[in-house]
Protein backbone atom coordinates (compact mmCIF):
# COMPACT_ATOMS: atom_id res chain seq x y z
CA UNK A 1 0.00 0.00 0.00
CA UNK A 2 1.38 3.62 -0.82
CA UNK A 3 0.13 4.72 2.76
CA UNK A 4 1.65 3.68 5.64
CA UNK A 5 2.90 5.68 8.14
CA UNK A 6 4.83 4.48 11.85
CA UNK A 7 3.21 3.30 14.40
CA UNK A 8 1.73 5.60 17.08
CA UNK A 9 0.66 5.30 20.42
CA UNK A 10 -3.00 4.18 21.34
CA UNK A 11 -5.20 7.45 22.36
CA UNK A 12 -6.91 7.50 25.83
CA UNK A 13 -10.05 4.88 26.06
CA UNK A 14 -13.16 5.78 23.79
CA UNK A 15 -15.31 8.27 24.84
CA UNK A 16 -18.92 8.41 24.23
CA UNK A 17 -19.28 9.92 20.40
CA UNK A 18 -21.85 11.78 21.62
CA UNK A 19 -19.97 13.92 24.53
CA UNK A 20 -21.21 17.27 25.96
CA UNK A 21 -21.37 19.64 23.43
CA UNK A 22 -19.85 23.23 23.54
CA UNK A 23 -22.50 25.77 23.59
CA UNK A 24 -22.12 27.29 20.24
CA UNK A 25 -21.13 23.79 18.87
CA UNK A 26 -22.09 22.26 15.43
CA UNK A 27 -25.24 20.01 16.10
CA UNK A 28 -24.98 16.18 16.15
CA UNK A 29 -25.96 15.53 12.71
CA UNK A 30 -23.73 17.98 11.27
CA UNK A 31 -20.77 16.56 11.17
CA UNK A 32 -18.24 14.18 12.87
CA UNK A 33 -17.16 14.13 16.30
CA UNK A 34 -14.02 16.54 16.34
CA UNK A 35 -12.53 14.68 19.12
CA UNK A 36 -8.68 16.33 20.32
CA UNK A 37 -6.11 17.68 18.49
CA UNK A 38 -3.63 15.19 17.06
CA UNK A 39 -5.87 12.63 16.30
CA UNK A 40 -4.58 9.05 14.72
CA UNK A 41 -6.02 8.10 11.65
CA UNK A 42 -9.04 6.76 11.42
CA UNK A 43 -8.16 3.46 10.06
CA UNK A 44 -5.09 1.89 10.07
CA UNK A 45 -4.43 -1.70 9.01
CA UNK A 46 -0.84 -3.37 9.06
CA UNK A 47 -0.71 -6.10 7.85
CA UNK A 48 -4.50 -7.63 8.65
CA UNK A 49 -5.34 -10.41 6.63
CA UNK A 50 -8.32 -12.83 6.40
CA UNK A 51 -8.09 -16.65 5.80
CA UNK A 52 -11.17 -18.70 6.21
CA UNK A 53 -10.62 -22.16 7.35
CA UNK A 54 -12.15 -24.02 4.82
CA UNK A 55 -10.88 -26.91 3.27
CA UNK A 56 -9.65 -25.64 1.54
CA UNK A 57 -8.66 -22.56 3.34
CA UNK A 58 -9.43 -19.12 1.42
CA UNK A 59 -7.36 -16.40 1.15
CA UNK A 60 -9.96 -13.86 1.28
CA UNK A 61 -7.89 -10.90 2.28
CA UNK A 62 -4.04 -10.68 1.84
CA UNK A 63 -1.81 -8.81 4.44
CA UNK A 64 -2.61 -5.54 3.88
CA UNK A 65 -1.75 -1.99 4.63
CA UNK A 66 -3.87 0.41 4.48
CA UNK A 67 -4.25 4.03 6.67
CA UNK A 68 -7.52 6.39 6.07
CA UNK A 69 -7.19 9.79 7.62
CA UNK A 70 -9.85 11.80 9.12
CA UNK A 71 -11.44 13.42 6.32
CA UNK A 72 -11.03 11.16 3.81
CA UNK A 73 -13.30 9.43 1.21
CA UNK A 74 -12.20 6.32 -0.09
CA UNK A 75 -14.16 3.99 -2.18
CA UNK A 76 -13.22 0.33 -2.45
CA UNK A 77 -13.66 -1.38 -5.49
CA UNK A 78 -13.63 -5.04 -7.71
CA UNK A 79 -15.13 -7.70 -9.32
CA UNK A 80 -17.04 -10.24 -7.45
CA UNK A 81 -15.68 -12.96 -5.11
CA UNK A 82 -12.08 -10.34 -4.64
CA UNK A 83 -12.44 -9.78 -1.07
CA UNK A 84 -14.66 -6.56 -0.88
CA UNK A 85 -17.16 -8.21 2.02
CA UNK A 86 -14.31 -9.59 4.14
CA UNK A 87 -12.56 -6.12 4.05
CA UNK A 88 -15.70 -4.99 4.80
CA UNK A 89 -16.66 -7.16 7.62
CA UNK A 90 -12.89 -6.45 9.27
CA UNK A 91 -13.20 -2.61 8.85
CA UNK A 92 -16.72 -2.71 10.72
CA UNK A 93 -15.68 -4.89 13.62
CA UNK A 94 -18.05 -7.67 12.34
CA UNK A 95 -15.24 -9.97 12.10
CA UNK A 96 -11.66 -10.51 13.31
CA UNK A 97 -8.41 -10.93 11.14
CA UNK A 98 -6.80 -13.85 11.54
CA UNK A 99 -3.46 -12.00 10.69
CA UNK A 100 -1.99 -8.12 11.61
CA UNK A 101 -3.56 -5.40 13.76
CA UNK A 102 -6.25 -2.95 13.08
CA UNK A 103 -6.12 0.17 14.42
CA UNK A 104 -9.45 2.27 14.69
CA UNK A 105 -9.01 5.90 16.29
CA UNK A 106 -5.44 4.55 17.36
CA UNK A 107 -7.48 2.02 19.14
CA UNK A 108 -5.75 -1.54 19.09
CA UNK A 109 -9.33 -3.37 18.39
CA UNK A 110 -7.62 -7.09 18.54
CA UNK A 111 -6.90 -6.26 21.82
CA UNK A 112 -10.67 -5.69 22.88
CA UNK A 113 -12.89 -7.60 24.24
CA UNK A 114 -15.98 -8.64 22.69
CA UNK A 115 -18.05 -6.14 24.37
CA UNK A 116 -15.88 -3.63 23.89
CA UNK A 117 -15.79 -4.12 20.22
CA UNK A 118 -19.22 -3.81 20.14
CA UNK A 119 -19.41 -0.80 21.81
CA UNK A 120 -16.63 0.54 19.63
CA UNK A 121 -18.55 -0.32 16.77
CA UNK A 122 -21.89 1.18 17.49
CA UNK A 123 -20.08 4.62 18.56
CA UNK A 124 -17.74 4.59 16.10
CA UNK A 125 -18.95 3.55 12.93
CA UNK A 126 -22.37 4.18 11.14
CA UNK A 127 -23.28 1.05 8.62
CA UNK A 128 -25.02 2.02 5.35
CA UNK A 129 -25.82 -1.24 3.86
CA UNK A 130 -27.71 -1.75 -0.17
CA UNK A 131 -30.46 -3.62 1.38
CA UNK A 132 -31.13 -0.42 4.45
CA UNK A 133 -32.36 -3.03 6.86
CA UNK A 134 -35.02 -0.54 8.24
CA UNK A 135 -36.93 -2.26 11.09
CA UNK A 136 -40.83 -1.96 9.05
CA UNK A 137 -43.05 -1.68 11.85
CA UNK A 138 -40.79 1.22 13.23
CA UNK A 139 -40.95 5.08 12.43
CA UNK A 140 -38.14 6.79 11.10
CA UNK A 141 -36.85 8.38 13.86
CA UNK A 142 -37.82 5.13 15.82
CA UNK A 143 -35.22 3.69 13.54
CA UNK A 144 -32.62 6.22 13.68
CA UNK A 145 -32.81 6.08 17.74
CA UNK A 146 -31.78 2.53 17.31
CA UNK A 147 -28.77 3.63 16.57
CA UNK A 148 -28.65 5.49 19.98
CA UNK A 149 -28.79 2.17 21.92
CA UNK A 150 -25.03 2.58 23.62
CA UNK A 151 -25.59 6.14 24.53
CA UNK A 152 -26.41 6.89 27.92
CA UNK A 153 -27.91 10.37 26.66
CA UNK A 154 -31.06 11.23 28.04
CA UNK A 155 -34.40 10.09 25.63
CA UNK A 156 -35.04 14.06 24.65
CA UNK A 157 -31.39 14.70 23.68
CA UNK A 158 -31.44 11.14 21.87
CA UNK A 159 -34.62 12.18 20.10
CA UNK A 160 -33.81 15.90 19.56
CA UNK A 161 -30.50 14.15 17.43
CA UNK A 162 -32.87 11.65 15.79
CA UNK A 163 -34.56 14.73 14.34
CA UNK A 164 -31.66 16.80 13.44
CA UNK A 165 -30.05 13.72 11.78
CA UNK A 166 -33.77 12.97 9.84
CA UNK A 167 -33.17 16.93 8.99
CA UNK A 168 -29.90 16.55 8.03
CA UNK A 169 -31.04 13.92 5.19
CA UNK A 170 -33.71 16.42 3.88
CA UNK A 171 -36.35 14.08 6.21
CA UNK A 172 -37.44 16.13 8.35
CA UNK A 173 -41.23 16.29 7.15
CA UNK A 174 -41.24 12.33 7.79
CA UNK A 175 -39.88 11.60 11.31
CA UNK A 176 -43.21 9.54 11.83
CA UNK A 177 -43.72 7.62 8.65
CA UNK A 178 -42.97 3.77 8.47
CA UNK A 179 -40.20 2.08 5.85
CA UNK A 180 -42.92 0.70 3.76
CA UNK A 181 -44.67 4.00 2.78
CA UNK A 182 -41.23 6.20 2.18
CA UNK A 183 -39.71 5.42 -1.76
CA UNK A 184 -36.17 3.29 -1.94
CA UNK A 185 -34.36 6.78 -2.11
CA UNK A 186 -35.63 8.31 1.00
CA UNK A 187 -35.35 4.67 2.65
CA UNK A 188 -31.51 4.87 2.16
CA UNK A 189 -31.75 8.69 3.72
CA UNK A 190 -33.69 7.26 7.14
CA UNK A 191 -30.37 4.91 7.19
CA UNK A 192 -27.64 7.17 6.51
CA UNK A 193 -29.64 9.36 9.18
CA UNK A 194 -29.25 6.43 11.55
CA UNK A 195 -25.59 5.90 10.68
CA UNK A 196 -24.99 9.78 11.46
CA UNK A 197 -26.76 10.25 14.49
CA UNK A 198 -23.88 9.18 17.01
CA UNK A 199 -21.24 11.40 14.89
CA UNK A 200 -19.59 8.81 13.96
CA UNK A 201 -15.60 8.63 13.10
CA UNK A 202 -16.49 6.43 10.31
CA UNK A 203 -19.31 5.98 7.15
CA UNK A 204 -18.88 2.61 6.03
CA UNK A 205 -21.23 2.17 3.12
CA UNK A 206 -21.79 -0.91 1.11
CA UNK A 207 -23.40 -0.41 -2.33
CA UNK A 208 -25.68 2.39 -1.20
CA UNK A 209 -26.56 2.89 -4.14
CA UNK A 210 -27.53 -1.07 -5.46
CA UNK A 211 -30.91 -1.23 -4.77
CA UNK A 212 -32.14 2.63 -6.23
CA UNK A 213 -33.22 3.75 -9.37
CA UNK A 214 -30.64 6.15 -10.71
CA UNK A 215 -32.00 9.06 -9.73
CA UNK A 216 -32.03 7.95 -6.23
CA UNK A 217 -29.17 6.83 -6.82
CA UNK A 218 -27.47 10.27 -7.65
CA UNK A 219 -29.21 11.87 -4.76
CA UNK A 220 -28.12 9.35 -2.12
CA UNK A 221 -24.35 10.24 -3.59
CA UNK A 222 -25.16 13.97 -3.52
CA UNK A 223 -25.72 13.60 0.19
CA UNK A 224 -22.59 11.09 1.19
CA UNK A 225 -20.73 13.46 -1.11
CA UNK A 226 -22.54 16.11 1.62
CA UNK A 227 -21.48 14.11 4.61
CA UNK A 228 -17.62 14.43 3.43
CA UNK A 229 -17.64 17.85 2.91
CA UNK A 230 -19.39 18.34 6.61
CA UNK A 231 -15.85 16.62 7.56
CA UNK A 232 -16.82 12.69 7.55
CA UNK A 233 -14.88 9.96 6.93
CA UNK A 234 -16.26 7.97 4.69
CA UNK A 235 -15.55 4.64 2.64
CA UNK A 236 -17.92 3.22 0.08
CA UNK A 237 -17.20 0.18 -1.37
CA UNK A 238 -19.07 -0.61 -4.37
CA UNK A 239 -18.71 -1.86 -7.72
CA UNK A 240 -19.94 0.78 -9.53
CA UNK A 241 -17.10 2.93 -11.44
CA UNK A 242 -19.96 6.12 -11.21
CA UNK A 243 -19.77 5.76 -7.30
CA UNK A 244 -16.78 4.82 -7.22
CA UNK A 245 -15.31 8.25 -9.19
CA UNK A 246 -17.12 10.40 -6.55
CA UNK A 247 -14.41 9.82 -3.82
CA UNK A 248 -10.75 11.00 -3.62
CA UNK A 249 -8.84 7.82 -3.15
CA UNK A 250 -10.05 4.41 -4.79
CA UNK A 251 -8.21 1.17 -3.37
CA UNK A 252 -9.07 -1.24 -5.95
CA UNK A 253 -9.02 -5.57 -4.47
CA UNK A 254 -8.70 -8.45 -6.53
CA UNK A 255 -8.40 -11.63 -5.59
CA UNK A 256 -7.99 -10.66 -2.03
CA UNK A 257 -4.98 -8.43 -2.95
CA UNK A 258 -5.39 -4.57 -2.04
CA UNK A 259 -3.57 -2.01 -4.40
CA UNK A 260 -4.04 1.96 -4.57
CA UNK A 261 -3.02 3.71 -7.57
CA UNK A 262 -1.44 6.76 -7.16
CA UNK A 263 -3.50 9.59 -7.62
CA UNK A 264 -2.70 11.94 -10.50
CA UNK A 265 -1.99 15.14 -7.68
CA UNK A 266 0.93 12.76 -5.98
CA UNK A 267 2.14 11.84 -9.32
CA UNK A 268 2.43 15.66 -10.61
CA UNK A 269 3.89 16.60 -7.32
CA UNK A 270 6.69 13.71 -7.75
CA UNK A 271 7.24 15.28 -10.94
CA UNK A 272 7.88 18.57 -9.67
CA UNK A 273 10.47 17.51 -7.10
P1 LIG B 1 -16.82 -9.94 -2.57
O1 LIG B 1 -17.53 -9.24 -1.47
O2 LIG B 1 -15.83 -9.07 -3.29
O3 LIG B 1 -17.77 -10.61 -3.54
P2 LIG B 1 -16.03 -11.83 -0.50
O4 LIG B 1 -15.26 -11.06 0.50
O5 LIG B 1 -17.45 -12.17 -0.18
O6 LIG B 1 -15.92 -11.12 -1.93
O7 LIG B 1 -15.28 -13.22 -0.77
C1 LIG B 1 -13.87 -13.30 -1.00
C2 LIG B 1 -13.50 -14.78 -1.14
O8 LIG B 1 -13.70 -15.44 0.10
C3 LIG B 1 -14.35 -15.52 -2.17
O9 LIG B 1 -13.52 -16.48 -2.79
C4 LIG B 1 -15.40 -16.20 -1.33
O10 LIG B 1 -15.85 -17.39 -1.93
C5 LIG B 1 -14.63 -16.51 -0.06
N1 LIG B 1 -15.46 -16.54 1.15
C6 LIG B 1 -16.26 -15.56 1.61
N2 LIG B 1 -16.83 -15.91 2.79
C7 LIG B 1 -16.37 -17.15 3.07
C8 LIG B 1 -16.59 -18.06 4.15
N3 LIG B 1 -17.39 -17.75 5.18
N4 LIG B 1 -15.96 -19.26 4.11
C9 LIG B 1 -15.14 -19.58 3.09
N5 LIG B 1 -14.89 -18.76 2.03
C10 LIG B 1 -15.50 -17.55 2.02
Amino acid sequence: MSRHQPARESQAPPKPAQGPKPAQGPKPAQGPDPGQGGRPPVIELRGVARTYPGPPPVRALRPADLVIDAGDYVAVTGPSGSGKSTLLHLLGLLDTPTGGTYLLDGLDTGALPDRDRSALRGRRIGFVFQAFHLLAYRTAEENVQLAQLYNRTPRAQRHAAARDALERVGLGHRIDALPTTLSGGERQRVAIARALVNRPSLLLCDEPTGNLDSHSAGAVMELIDALHADGFTIVVISHDANVAARANRTVAIKDGQLSEPRPASAIAEAGHA
